[in-house]
This record gives structure tokens, sequence and C-alpha cells, in this order.
């Protein structure tokens, strides 16, 4: 009898072959069902519940990908694929996630067939090649120096993007402020100088567009009443400075013989805290914002002489200030100079629903830009804001690289044409893979008409012949249980997105196939498996 050799430590879970290859394609496609249901304008939403209890509604593919805490090490790619679909275009999360699966669906029988995996990858690769060229050609370009054209686009792309979500009633109010707050930034389109902020109350249609840096209005001591709340062009002083009395205390150890000495050193605070107090009052800023706490006598110190004041800004607001304003954030009020000051057109604190609001415009530095969501639940509000994130990536997006196709399932159809056509022009293995992809992206118009509960087999048929007619931007037509030229019907897109959904699909794709053997240590500290001989090959 040949000894055994042991190669792994014991309790190591290993399967390998084509059986794990499926297994892994199964485990994906369990995936793909949770997120395939909130496709499309008529997709449902998602209630998801955290192990702290708290609750999210949403239909962003990214956002519950990201919930769904995915243990499975071939599925978590597909959380990976929605999460750089995210971070890189914003939309169309879905849509990657639900083609990665179909690709995997639709390969699994050759899988089975015995087809080495290498091939099928080959061939996957192969067709997202060809499908990506023939989207770059056939996208369409409006005039970029035409203003208005450039606006509509942009327009119609983010009212695209939104058109899925649950602020769709109110899309065409979003897309223009959208458009609006993207136009209003630099050429860099920096994201993070659009800042969100949310207050509670009131409707959705309250949510205001500042053309500048707002956020909620901090903790105020008593005095705070008596500092006027308006200025033009005030200069702004950014501190991260603690201007309290006790702020000196409590960096050092004192030791006291007597109340003479104690009294000197309540003096001496008293002296800093003028000193610094005095050097920002004879700087001539009129506006004092730090990160750290500014207490009652700093406060009053600075309402006696015409100056506002606001402590523990967060650091996130203090920075985008920074940016929008000029100057820099300061540790010490040694030297004040105008350089170091920032400025601003107009400053105002403003009621805003059940908050008060501080609100800079007309920021000489940056383009910056705020909006304020207004709306009842906190849900809500918070799958408002990451529709509006989609939407504005998207124009971002178009507004960088403004060829644009027909969304509604029209740009897969005739993708899967063009596909299947090039795939009778092929001998041999490539010819089946190809085709088999130009199936898979059927499941787009598919799914859209199954969440809207149309009848997917007809109305796929009829896309089938009208893009065999040359209709090249046929699409399913959400409003009408029918076909419609989504070109026509502005139902745009950025190519970008479909580009780059294709691409992480199909990578997805082929990695998965390319793994075939999934070796799983034990956790440290845990004995051996409780059944099984060492290294036993156990499928998960
Ligand atoms: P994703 O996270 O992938 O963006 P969505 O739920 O936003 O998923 O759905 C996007 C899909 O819905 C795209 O295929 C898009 O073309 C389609 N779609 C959006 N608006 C419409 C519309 N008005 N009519 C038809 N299809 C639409
Ligand atoms: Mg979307």
């Amino acid at each position: 009898m040949q000894p055994q050799i042991i190669l792994l430590k014991e309790g190591t879970e290993a399967s390998q072959g084509r059986s794990q290859i499926i297994s892994n394609i199964n485990a994906c496609q369990a995936i793909v069902d949770c997120v395939r249901t909130t496709l499309g304008p008529r997709g449902m939403d998602k209630l998801m519940v955290e192990a702290q209890g708290k609750a999210t509604i949403s239909n962003d593919g990214a956002t519950i990908m990201k919930l769904l805490d995915v243990v499975h090490p071939a599925a978590k790619t597909l959380v990976d694929i929605a999460k750089s679909q995210d971070a890189e275009v914003g939309d169309g999360t879905t849509s990657v996630v639900i083609l990665a699966g179909e690709f995997l669906k639709q390969m699994k029988p050759f899988v089975e067939e015995g087809v080495h995996s290498q091939i099928i990858i080959r061939g996957v690769r192969k067709a997202t090649q060809l499908a990506v060229q023939f989207i770059n050609e056939i996208a369409v370009k409006p005039k970029k120096d035409d203003e208005v054209e450039l606006r509509q686009l942009l327009e119609k792309c983010a009212a695209t993007a939104m058109g899925s979500k649950l602020i769709n009633q109110q899309k065409d109010f979003f897309s223009r402020m959208v458009v609006d707050a993207v136009m209003m930034l630099d050429e860099l389109l920096p994201l993070n100088m659009i800042g969100i902020k949310k207050v509670p109350g009131g409707a959705l249609e309250d949510t205001l567009l500042v053309a500048g840096v707002a956020f909620k209005k901090t903790f105020s001591y008593a005095g705070f009443e008596m500092q006027p709340k308006q200025y033009t062009s005030p200069k702004i002083a950014l501190l991260n400075i603690e201007l309290e009395l006790k702020a000196e205390r409590d960096n050092a150890e004192i030791r006291l013989e007597n109340v003479e000495e104690y009294q000197k050193v309540v003096d001496a605070e008293w002296t800093i805290l003028y000193d610094k107090l005095e050097k920002l009052h004879l700087s001539g800023a009129k506006v004092v914002l730090s990160k750290l706490p500014i207490g009652d006598v700093a406060t009053q110190y600075f309402a006696d002489r015409d100056m506002f004041c606001a402590g523990r800004v967060p650091e996130e607001d203090l920075k985008r200030t920074m940016k929008a304003c000029g100057g820099s954030i300061l540790t010490t009020v040694a030297d004040l100079g105008d350089s170091v000051l920032g400025t601003c057109e107009h400053f105002e604190e403003k009621q805003i629903g059940g908050d008060r609001f501080n609100i800079f415009t007309g920021c000489p530095q940056a383009k910056t830009c705020t909006i304020i969501i207004r709306g009842g639940a906190e849900q809500f509000m918070e799958e408002t804001e990451r529709s509006l994130h989609d939407a504005i990536m998207i124009v971002r997006r178009a507004k960088k690289n403004d060829a644009v196709v027909a969304g509604g399932g029209a740009i897969e159809m005739e993708l899967s044409k063009h596909l299947r056509d090039i795939s009778r022009t092929i001998a041999g293995k490539e010819q089946m893979l190809i085709s088999a992809i130009a199936r898979a992206l059927e499941v787009i118009p598919r799914q859209l008409c199954d969440n809207a509960g149309f009848d997917s087999t007809n109305i796929l048929n009829k896309l089938r012949q009208k893009h065999a007619q040359g209709n090249r931007w046929m699409g399913v037509d959400i409003l009408n249980e029918d076909v419609a030229d989504n070109m026509e019907k502005c139902v745009w897109e950025p190519s970008l997105v479909k580009i780059n959904a294709l691409s992480a699909a199909s990578e997805a794709t082929c990695l998965i196939l390319s793994v075939d053997e999934t070796i799983k240590n034990p956790k440290s500290g845990e004995g051996p498996a409780p059944q099984g001989r060492p290294g036993a090959r156990r499928p998960f």
C-alpha cells in the first residue's frame, strides 16, 4: 500500500475540477436572483436589515450587494464588480451583476459538456471586445460646443439614471438640479465639491441647491443671538483652535501652593484667551469657524465686536469651506494675514425647515455647491441621496465623454444582433460561444419586461424583429407595454456606462471560469474538522 502524503494542514477543505466551477456558478446565480427584480423603472426596492437593526431601503445594486454580506468566495466577485461600477461610473450597478450572472448561466452548459475553460474564456473575451468596439461605433455624439444641446443631453442622462429610483416622479425637477450642480463645478468636476445635506420635513420638491458651501448651524453658547447673521464680503478665519477658558488648563498639570498662585493661573488663562480673541478681531475677520469648540466667553466677545463665530464645525465642511473660500485652517493665531483668511461674496445664517444653516455663496476659489435634501422619512432621504449620487456621477461622466446610447434594452438588443451576425461568420467553437453571449445580452430587456409585469417573450420577439429590420434603437417602452425607439423617447445613457458594465461583467465571468480549485485553510485555533480525512476533498 502506498503511504498517504499529507500536503495541507489538517482540516483544510479543498474542492476542484469541473464540479467546482459549476458550484461557483450556482452560487453566483443565487446572488443575482437577489438583485434581479430591482432593475429598471418598474423594479422593486429591497429592504435590508443589518445586525444592529438599521433598516435600509434601496434600489441601488451596489448598496444592496454591499449590505448582503456575501461569504461565498466566488460570489464575492460579483459584489466587487458592483462596487467598482459604482466607483467608476456610478450607475449601471444592477445591470453589471445581472449581466455577469447571465454570462455565467450561458457558459454553464459548455462547462458541463467538458469544453475547456480557457476556450470559453477566449470566446467571452472576444465577444466582449467585439461588443465594446460596436458600442463605440454606433454611439451618438451630439455637438459639444452647443450649450443648449449639451445641457439637454445631460438632463436626459440624469433623468434616465433616476427613472428607476424612488424619486422617479420628481425626476425632471431633480435632473435639472443635478445638471445645475455639476455645471457649477470647475473643469475637473471633483465630486467632493458637491455637498449633500439632509433636513427632515417638507416635501421632496423643497429640496434646494445652494451655489456655495452650506452646513448646519453648530452648537452655540449664550451671546450667539446677538451676533449678526449676515455679511457681504466678510473675511473668514478657519481655525483648529479651542477658544475656551478651560482649554489651557487641560493641557498641563499644575501644582499650586496657595490661593494667589491659583489666581495667577486663572488670570493667565484669561490673558491667553483674550490675546487670541484680540488677534482674531484685529485681523479683520468677520466670520470665525473652528473645528473645536468656541466657548461662551469667546462667543460674547465676538458678539460685542460685530463678528460671527461657529465652533465644532465638522471637518469635512470646514475643508470644503477652505477649498471654496480660500485661506487655510490655522492651528495658531500668531500670524493672521490676509493670505490665510478666506472670503466670499455673501454669508448668511438661514432657517431651512427645522434647522438653521450657515450658507456661504459667491466663493472665489473653487466652484462648489450644496444640495439640501428635504423629505419625510430618514430612509427615504437616504435613498434620495444615493439616487442623486448616481445621477451626479452620470452627468459628470456624460460631460467628460458625451457619447450616448439608448437604454431600455435597446443597446443590448442591438449588440446581441451584431454578435449573432458575426458569430455566423466564424467557424469553430467560438461560434457557439459568441452566440451564447449574444443570447445572454437579451437578459436586460427581458428583465425590464419581467419587472414591469409585461409578457417578455412577446416583447423580445418584437424587438428581435425590429432590430433585424435595422431599427437600431428599438427598446422596451415601459409606459405602454410595447417597443419604442428609445433614442426618440429620450431614454439615454452614456455609452461609458454600458462599456464599463460589459467589460466588468466579462472579467468577472472569466475570473470565475478560471478558478478550478478552492482551498480553504482551517481557521487558526480551530481543531481539525469533525469528519473527514486530512486533505479529504469535499465540495463547499
Ligand atoms: P442600474 O443599477 O443598473 O442602473 P436601474 O434599476 O437603474 O439599474 O435600471 C437601469 C435600466 O433601466 C437600464 O437598462 C435603463 O436603460 C433602463 N431604463 C431606465 N429608464 C427607462 C425608461 N424610461 N424606459 C425603459 N427603460 C429604462
Ligand atoms: Mg440606474
